[in-house]
């Protein structure tokens, strides 16, 4: 919320304000884009083993701040302590791959044109980047967009959300070997986000967040021509096939809805059952979620914590709310939780259409809906049947249905038999609706280069395909 040119910012465990931060003005803006040139040529004059030792010190005092900023994280965000301390150890591993990769190569050379040639594809930064990020993963989704930017030559200028901007604080005040001016921070939101990308001194926008912010993103890059890279929202599917052990497919599946009160981009929000196993699924289900702890986010012990805000909860309760209405039985949950705080407990539902809200838009809250389907090919197009395209997730013991799922799921990462597992080394990022472009492994450092093909003759000779052509001969050719 903003309040007289501040971000109020709220403990979403207790409603309470705990911190204000001033929202950057025009002046700011213009500023940052200034400083970041200033900090880009500094950079340059880094070699690459330079970068990387930067980079290993800026991990190493992120995991010996990890408390600190874990217990920030928490109270701005509502997240359980527990996975925002996993998330500060994520983000510093993060820094320590792209500090190596990034230097294990700098382009690649091409078949040259003649034998005597040389070319060379060199790859180089893009220049200032505007990163904007959502509030459910404040480190890692800029970490994810600034190591590499970082790692590849750029500047950064970055803007958290306006829910959660003080773990970003403290992490760039952390952040002490980078050149003066090479990472900026920018506090608002949506119009300083906007006025951000618009900004003639921005070359490239590296945005997460909702596929409608998204669209507006994309919208004013491509009246910039300036690159953009667009990680959005999704709609995932959760295959559970007849082969399984259900105790365990339900453990998974209620873990991969309601991580972070169901508010991860991957989080599963649609269950498709095969009819064998689906009663007893969906008891295992209801038992698991009913013996889950809701409460303060701080508490070791504490599985669920609160959504972001009202705001979020009411959308919850609004897919929630027409589900039942239309017909779908409520089997857990279905309500809020506590007298303070934006609480609303880990709910399952059954009987759901796909015609429903709660089985076509991202619902962003702690919610397994369950489909029970005749086969696979039946979950399969079901899955592929919303337009998007994140991640999916499928349990079985059978190899031939795991590779047909591969082949067959249209989305940017598959997960068999263990749910929402990030690998900072491999792609991704989503098909379809769910973004443009890709974050992580080498593809996430490329998306922040530019590519530059270089092609030399040591020779200082006139080509034969060269003025003047002269006449043709009868069969078309010409002299040379
Ligand atoms: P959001 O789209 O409302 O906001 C994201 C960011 O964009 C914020 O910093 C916001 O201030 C900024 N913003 C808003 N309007 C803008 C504009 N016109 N121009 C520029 N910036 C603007 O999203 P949110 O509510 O913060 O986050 C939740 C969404 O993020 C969900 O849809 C979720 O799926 C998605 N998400 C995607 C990924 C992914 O990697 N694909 C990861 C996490 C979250």
């Amino acid at each position: 919320m903003t309040k007289n040119g501040s971000l109020q910012i709220i403990n979403p465990a207790t409603e309470e304000r705990i911190d204000e931060v001033t929202v950057s003005s025009r002046e700011d803006l213009d500023r940052a884009a200034e400083k970041a040139k200033r900090g880009f040529e500094e950079w340059r004059g880094f070699a690459g083993l330079d970068r990387a030792e930067v980079f290993h010190d800026i991990s190493r005092t992120m995991r010996v701040h990890a408390d600190e900023l874990a217990e920030i994280m928490t109270k701005e965000g509502g997240k359980p302590y527990i996975e925002n301390h996993d998330e500060v150890t994520w983000s510093a591993a993060c820094f320590d791959y792209y500090g190596e990769i990034a230097r294990d190569s700098v382009g690649y050379l091409p078949a040259p044109i003649e034998p005597q040639q040389l070319a060379l594809v060199v790859k180089e930064p893009v220049g200032t980047v505007a990163c904007i990020v959502p509030w459910n993963y404040p480190l890692l989704l800029a970490v994810w967009k600034l190591a590499p930017a970082l790692a590849a030559g750029n500047a950064v200028i970055l803007k958290p959300s306006e829910e959660t901007p003080l773990a970003t604080r403290r992490m760039a005040e952390l952040m002490e070997g980078l050149p003066e001016g090479l990472l900026q921070i920018l506090y608002g939101a949506g119009d300083v986000g906007d006025a951000l990308i618009r900004h003639p001194g921005v070359d490239m926008v590296a945005f997460t967040g909702s596929q409608e912010t998204g669209r507006k993103v994309g919208v004013v890059a491509a009246e910039r021509l300036i690159r953009a890279n667009l990680e959005l929202g999704g709609k995932d599917p959760f295959i559970i096939c007849d082969d399984v052990d259900v105790e365990i497919a339900a453990q998974g599946a209620v873990w991969a809805a309601c991580l972070n009160a169901g508010q991860v981009c991957t989080s599963s929000e649609r269950f498709y059952v095969e009819r064998g196993v689906a009663k007893d699924f969906i008891e295992a289900s209801r038992e698991f979620v009913e013996s889950l702890n809701i409460g303060d986010p701080m508490d070791p012990s504490t599985d669920i914590g609160p959504m972001v805000n009202a705001k979020g909860r009411e959308r919850v309760e609004r897919h929630v709310g027409e589900a039942l209405n239309n017909g779908a039985k409520l089997v857990a949950g279905g309500e809020r939780w506590g007298e303070a705080g934006f609480y609303y407990k880990p709910t399952v539902l059954t009987g759901v259409e796909h015609s429903m809200r709660v089985m076509r838009e991202e619902t962003f809250g702690p919610v397994v809906p369950i489909v029970e389907v005749n086969s696979l090919d039946e979950a399969i197009e079901q899955a592929n049947s919303v337009p998007f395209g994140l991640g999916a997730n499928v349990y079985t013991r059978d190899f031939e249905k795991m590779l047909r799922c591969m082949r067959e799921l249209r989305a940017g990462t598959v997960w068999i038999n263990d749910p929402l597992t990030d690998n900072d080394a491999a792609p991704f990022g989503g098909q379809r609706g769910s973004g443009i472009g890709r974050e992580l492994g080498r593809e996430g450092l490329e998306a922040f280069q530019e590519s530059k093909h270089v092609h030399i003759d040591p020779r200082v000779e006139k080509k034969d395909w060269w003025y003047p052509y002269g006449p043709a001969d009868d069969s078309g050719r010409r002299a040379m």
